[in-house]
């Protein structure tokens, strides 16, 4: 992961302040998603004066680069594991195991293009598609 992160940031073209890089740093070391104050807590082992509206600032940044996607329906973040996503739109399908709540992240170009074209088919505008499933990883599955 770590390795990837500093691909991401050397292809990018922009660039990440240490506040940004600190936090986008915490949540590519977790395959897990974290919630807000899950990442404050943790930047706080660094910077003990970190604030919330900071944190939420630059989550809005990362999704916003694409870097990150936010999981609307429990208000987590997790790293977009990809290099090479359809950065254009950014749409993610998303594992999520509800044991150890490791991320899987699926890339499948197929399944996005159909996905683009029921939604032209329909005329809709999408601009960000995230698709979650749950279930139990492997691991989990096996250590029971
Ligand atoms: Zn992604
Ligand atoms: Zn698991």
């Amino acid at each position: 992961m770590k390795n990837k992160l500093n691909t991401i940031l050397a292809d990018a073209n922009f660039t990440l302040t240490p506040l940004r890089q600190d936090i986008l740093s915490i949540l590519a070391t977790h395959q897990e998603p974290l919630g807000a104050y899950d990442i404050l807590n943790k930047l706080r082992r660094k910077r003990p004066n970190a604030e919330p509206p900071t944190v939420y600032r630059v989550l809005d940044f990362l999704i916003e680069t694409k870097l990150v996607h936010r999981i609307e329906a429990q208000n987590t973040y997790i790293f977009c594991s990809h290099l090479s996503h359809d950065k254009s739109l950014h749409k993610a399908i998303l594992l999520l195991c509800k044991s150890c709540k490791k991320t899987f992240e699926l890339e499948d170009k197929n399944i996005f293009e159909a996905i683009s074209k029921f939604a032209k088919k329909n005329v809709l505008e999408v601009d960000d598609a995230l698709i979650e499933m749950k279930g139990i990883c492997k691991n989990c599955f096996s250590a029971k």
